[in-house]
């Protein structure tokens, strides 16, 4: 038989679209990712960009407050006993996902924690792969793989992910690490300035880093960046480590000149990456038209149709612009509507 609505992905997107698909009786079915070696060094472990954060100050519904009976309360025993205890005020990333991943539950929603690792769109009902071998058959598929964020690649780096190294500055660039301490952001496009010109708004000096002598963002997007008297443009140099301890986290960053073999140091409590994102697209092939970046291309104004009739795409997978949970989570909804109305269309 196969599946009504098939999901792929298990981030704020995937989750809202299977709550939605299953309160419409859709009975949808979710292939959350696999918990394997690979997907935790290429940062695409189940629930997503958020579970790799920290706290979450933005999503709506979630003021401070203490969610410690909440969580208790709200999550499946053998899922809450492995979490770490709720900390502080507010939300985590990790939380959230859970919360999300037990409401789709809560519903109906069943999960199967395994890769879709290819795909077959040409047939109708579509066929899809997974990578334990088992295949799928489903009439709608909404793809809510995402995007990960670039990293340099520094095993240093990676040692202080969420202790001071991040690449979302909106997520935590207001956390009290950061607050009137010198900040470094790598890159030289839009999302460098961005990122830039949000965490002056809470560091003492942002520290841009830049490979080239010349910025790549837009003249307007730069010019922003230049006026700013707490941002410092350091030119011609790359990463080389990054400096920390266990107890402090970040503490600065040592930078190799691109131009000459000279190396310095500059004093930072967080370095933010904003060298691009990658989305998730590889396990579709050439099946789905894509953007020339690899997202997944919406295909009709305002609404979550991609270039194959009955295949949906919700979140940052399709999504290089904004790249917020909540947006993911909006177009999660949407995508699930249009699923619904798509299959009524066709008297599925
Ligand atoms: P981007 O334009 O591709 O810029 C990436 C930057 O990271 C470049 O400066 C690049 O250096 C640098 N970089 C890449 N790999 C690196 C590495 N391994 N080490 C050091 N530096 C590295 O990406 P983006 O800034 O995320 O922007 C993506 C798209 O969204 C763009 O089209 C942008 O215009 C758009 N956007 C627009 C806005 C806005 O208008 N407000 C805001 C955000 C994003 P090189 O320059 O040397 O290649």
């Amino acid at each position: 038989m196969a599946e009504k609505v098939f999901i792929i992905g298990s981030g704020p997107a995937a989750w809202t679209a299977a709550i939605y698909a299953a309160r419409a009786s859709l009975e949808p079915l979710v292939y959350e990712g696999a918990i394997t070696e690979d997907n935790q060094m290429n940062g695409t472990l189940p629930l997503g960009q958020l579970a790799l954060t920290t706290e979450v100050e933005n999503y709506p519904g979630f003021p401070a407050g203490n969610l410690e009976a909440y969580l208790d309360d709200s999550l499946d025993k053998d899922i809450r006993q492995f979490m770490a205890p709720h900390q502080k005020e507010g939300v985590s990333g990790p939380e959230l996902m859970e919360l999300m991943r037990q409401q789709a539950k809560n519903f109906g929603t069943r999960i199967i924690t395994d890769d879709i690792v290819k795909v077959d769109f040409k047939r109708h009902p579509f066929q899809l792969f997974a990578s334990s071998g088992d295949e799928i058959e489903a009439h709608a598929v909404i793809v809510a793989t995402g995007a990960r964020a670039n990293y340099l690649g520094l095993p240093s780096e990676d040692s202080f992910k969420n202790r001071g190294v991040s690449a979302c500055a909106v997520c935590d660039g207001a956390l009290p690490r950061f607050r009137d301490k010198p900040l470094v952001v790598v890159g030289g496009g839009d999302s460098a300035v961005e990122e830039a010109d949000y965490l002056s708004k809470f560091a003492s000096t942002v520290y841009m880093v830049h490979r080239r002598d010349a910025l790549r963002a837009s003249k307007i997007m730069a010019d922003r960046a230049v006026e700013n008297k707490k941002i410092e443009l350091v030119w011609n140099h790359t990463i080389d480590e990054v400096l920390g301890s266990d107890t402090d986290g970040v503490t600065g960053v040592r930078l190799q000149s691109t131009v000459d073999d000279s190396k310095k140091e500059i004093e930072a409590s967080g370095m933010f990456l904003a060298i691009g994102h990658t989305p998730n697209t590889a396990f579709l092939g050439d099946k789905l038209e894509l953007t020339p970046k690899k997202y997944v291309r919406w295909t009709v104004p305002f609404r979550t149709n991609t270039s194959v009739e009955g295949v949906f795409a919700a979140g940052d997978v399709a999504d290089d612009y904004y790249r917020q949970a909540v947006t993911a989570a909006g177009t999660g909804c949407m995508a699930a509507l249009d699923a619904e109305r798509w299959l009524a269309g066709q008297g599925l």
